[in-house]
């Protein structure tokens, strides 16, 4: 087979959809590109959509995907497999839909020989729990390490898509990290859904897998892709401080700046503990890069609410944000709760969120300027010039160089070397 893939969503389903291809093409299927396939340049004889359900924004890309593929290849199969599966099942084109618990299992479905499954409507930790790793250039690979979550935040659909949080053992997300270690890849990037859950079916901690980690050879860098303040603790801040190889980025989501709207949405924290967390991060860690997710337009968010994100997220040590505007999604409690804001005034505040972050980050690489920082580089030849990523998440370029792919060197800041990219 001909086999086109398209992710939409998270670093997750990046690491599943590669994962997946993968198997296929150790079983001799062609991988070709999904814009190439679409355009007719070659012709896929399966196209393979990862879904995403965060938003009402994703799905709609999704079902879009579906539309495209079959009505450039009618006679293709069309696999739709993820957290908004189930909901798009009905569109004509689409041969198969599995959800999360059976996605990984799908090149063996095909042959027809995939273990039989006790029927879930979910992801269960009862399941044994699939380590699945992005390739690309070798140079940086996202490592998926858990899954699921039991938080049941009030606007969020992904507990219901992606069942409770699992993990596998560290004994055995140690031995894949080895093999990941064994392909070349010098970079890893721990992905979950609630990461800092990993470890609690089998009573082990997030803290103990870092330690764990930091200790296998080959691999030189580790990011925490992101983590819930509540379960960012001090410990594993200075542990990070401390560590070989955990470089100094966090991704943590706010979500929003009002003690009223973090209950509303049911969040495990306050912005006393979420600023508490940045001044540890900050003082162990001075050049370190915080970003944070936050929500527009969330239910009972008036205007003086906003106007208090938009202070509050001023005044914290921020270097960049990732904006999502509400939207209901089917099933979870947000339905139910405060005040409708018009759309019209989402997107507005969405607008207003994305400017600051752009002033944010501006104020942080400015902070970084004539400072030395390891880069990374990376293979892809852009126009004779290669690119990598600083240790705190800078976008640093220079003249290719083949020799320097996959090798980590000391880079000062300047203007001239640093490159723009949306975050
Ligand atoms: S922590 Fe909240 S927002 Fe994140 S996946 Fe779980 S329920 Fe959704």
């Amino acid at each position: 087979m001909t086999i086109a893939a398209h992710t939409l969503g998270c670093k997750l389903n990046y690491a599943e959809t590669s994962d997946i291809l993968r198997r296929f093409a150790a079983e001799g299927h062609t991988i070709v590109e999904w814009d190439s396939a679409l355009a007719g340049n070659v012709t896929a004889d399966l196209f393979l959509i990862n879904t995403c359900t965060v938003t009402a924004v994703a799905e709609k890309k999704c079902r879009n995907a579906i539309r495209q593929a079959h009505r450039h290849n009618p006679e293709a199969r069309i696999v739709v497999v993820g957290c908004a599966a189930e909901s798009l099942k009905g569109i004509p084109g689409v041969t198969l839909v599995l959800g999360n618990d059976r996605k990984h299992l799908l090149p063996q479905l095909l042959k027809g020989d995939a273990p039989s499954l006790p029927s879930t409507p979910s992801n269960s930790p009862s399941l044994p729990f699939p380590l699945q790793y992005s390739s690309g250039d070798r140079t940086r690979v996202f490592f998926k390490i858990q899954d699921g979550c039991d938080y049941f935040c009030t606007y969020c659909a992904i507990p219901y898509a992606r069942g409770r949080s699992h993990s596998a053992t560290i004994e055995e997300t140690l031995c894949m990290a080895r093999h990941i270690a064994d392909s070349g890849a010098k970079e890893v990037v721990l992905t979950g859904v609630n990461t800092g859950t990993f470890g609690q079916q089998h009573g082990e901690s997030f803290l103990d897998l870092l330690r764990g980690l930091d200790a296998i050879d080959g691999i030189l860098r580790y990011r925490i892709s992101s983590i819930e303040p509540n379960l960012l603790t001090d410990n594993i801040i200075d542990f990070v401080a401390h560590s070989r190889a955990f470089l100094p980025h966090f991704h943590i989501p706010l979500q929003a700046g009002s003690d009223h709207v973090l209950s509303l949405m049911r969040r495990r924290y306050d912005t006393a503990l979420y600023s508490a967390k940045l001044q540890k991060i900050k003082s162990a860690m001075p050049d370190g890069c915080i970003a944070a997710d936050i929500m527009a337009g969330f239910n009972g968010e008036s205007e003086e609410e906003f106007q208090k994100v938009l202070d509050y997220v001023d005044s914290l040590p921020i270097s960049y944000l990732h904006v999502f505007t509400y939207s209901d999604r089917p099933g979870t409690a947000a339905l139910r709760l405060g005040e409708k804001i018009p759309v019209s005034v989402r997107r507005e505040h969405t607008a207003r969120l994305l400017d600051l972050s752009e002033r944010k980050h501006h104020a942080f690489i400015g902070s970084q300027l004539g400072k030395s920082r390891p880069v990374l580089w990376e293979s892809t030849n852009h126009n004779g010039r290669m690119e990598g990523w600083t240790d705190n998440y800078i976008r640093v370029g220079r003249p290719y160089d083949a020799a320097l792919i996959n090798t980590v060197e000391s880079v000062v800041l300047t203007p001239d070397n640093i490159v723009r990219v949306s975050l």
